[in-house]
């Protein structure tokens, strides 16, 4: 068998997960390889609201985690050459229930270097052109939050990793079988000691009994993208409204949380069935993203639904308002995730991890996760 390269550390799957190891192990003078079965970033990591959201996390050792994948996201913005914007977040409130539970977050669960505050209507509206202070009870201003645009960041990283850290990133590079040390893929055979399995939403090729037995699964989201708005209008901080409460771990100890669920049960069971909570980002050039819906299974139909969009755009109306909200792109994304776990990191064979199923996490937790697999922690 002939060996085309040889490296300490190969990677499957150049999706930011990927691509975060091959930033922490290049950085320990390992020779690193990426493979990858598409020619250009297609996966989640270009499909989402590009939202590095520490606020989501529970204080401890995730919260860490995301701070110091904020600061990795900040550093690699200056060196590869990619737009980050320092615009936190705003969750806004309603109903005076809703206040609560934001209130309760601030004084029970917050960690404690977390720099956020409560607003009250007149303040909303100096923190965001878009939010409706006048309909609203108040909100909470976190400065933690990020905005990238993965289309663009994952392609730079991809550029800087080969250009300064001498990484071999392969595109059009399906791994199909692995016998270590030998990686066999669509562009040859490759030998690496250790090799980091990170295919996302693909669970079916590599390792397959691994997932199935933790119980891994896909998660399907809908969402769209406005063309630029106009006149260079700025949402100023990302935003997000009463159902995202229901979402992120970090409310999910707030002692109201569980009446603001029942009242959400009965006022709105279609987004609850479709998991629906509204997130609103802004990149760069001025494009809006909005969405977006969960639905898990391991089988998706392909189609974007009419009504689910629908239901996003009532919910938004409710809390925010952005001049144009036409859709210029649509699109679905899938990834993997495991109930009740931030990844799974498994050992299938000796010299083998997977590392996947950030669920809807990847963009805020990568780089800290990386950091703490290469750095043996
Ligand atoms: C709509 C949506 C919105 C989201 N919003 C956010 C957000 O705002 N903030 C946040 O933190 N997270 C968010 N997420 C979650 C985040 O995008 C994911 O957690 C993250 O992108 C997962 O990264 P990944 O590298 O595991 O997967 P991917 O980006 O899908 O990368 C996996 C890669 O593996 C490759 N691959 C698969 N099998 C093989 C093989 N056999 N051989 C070679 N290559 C292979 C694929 O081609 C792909 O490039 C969102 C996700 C979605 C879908």
């Amino acid at each position: 068998m002939s060996v085309a390269g040889r490296a300490d550390v190969g990677i499957v799957g150049a999706g930011i997960v990927g691509l975060a190891l091959a930033v922490a192990f290049s950085e320990r003078g390992l020779r690193v390889v990426v493979f990858d079965r598409e020619e250009r970033p297609v996966g989640a990591s270009i499909r989402n609201f590009g939202l590095v959201w520490p606020m989501g996390q529970q204080r401890g050792p995730r919260w860490q985690r995301a701070l110091r994948s904020r600061a990795r996201w900040l550093e690699l913005g200056k060196k590869a050459g990619f737009h980050v914007a320092e615009n936190g977040s705003l969750h806004l409130a309603e109903t005076e229930l809703e206040l609560q539970v934001l209130r309760e977050f601030l004084e029970l669960q917050a960690p404690p270097d977390f720099q956020g505050e409560l607003l009250n209507h007149r303040d909303l509206a100096l923190r965001s052109p878009a939010a409706r202070a006048d309909r609203l009870a108040g909100g909470l201003w976190s400065p933690h939050e990020l905005t990238v645009d993965g289309r663009e960041a994952l392609p730079a990283i991809w550029r800087w990793l080969a250009a300064e850290r001498g990484v071999t990133v392969l595109p059009d590079a399906a791994v199909s079988r692995v016998a270590m040390p030998a990686v066999h893929t669509a562009k040859g055979v490759w030998e690496v000691d250790r090799l980091l399995v990170c295919t996302g939403a693909e669970l079916r090729l590599l390792y397959p009994e691994v997932f199935r037995a933790a119980g891994v699964t896909n998660c399907k989201l809908q969402m769209w993208r406005t063309a630029p708005q106009a006149a260079g209008w700025r949402l100023g901080p990302s935003l997000c409204g009463g159902l995202t409460l229901l979402h992120y771990p970090a409310f999910s100890a707030c002692p109201s949380l569980a009446a603001l669920r029942t009242g959400f049960e009965r006022t709105h069971a279609e987004y609850i069935e479709h998991g629906i909570h509204v997130l609103v980002s802004q990149n760069s050039v001025g494009e809006v993203v909005l969405g977006d819906t969960h639905h898990y299974g391991l089988t998706h139909d392909p189609f974007l639904h009419e009504r689910l969009d629908q239901l996003v755009r009532d919910y938004l109306v409710t809390f925010a308002q952005v001049p144009v909200v036409t859709p210029s792109e649509r699109w679905f994304g899938v990834y993997a995730k495991l109930a009740g776990a931030t990844e799974i990191i498994a050992q299938p064979e000796p010299g083998v991890t997977i590392v996947n199923a950030l669920g809807g996490n990847g963009m805020t937790l990568s780089f800290g996760l990386a950091d703490e697999i290469a750095g043996g922690t």
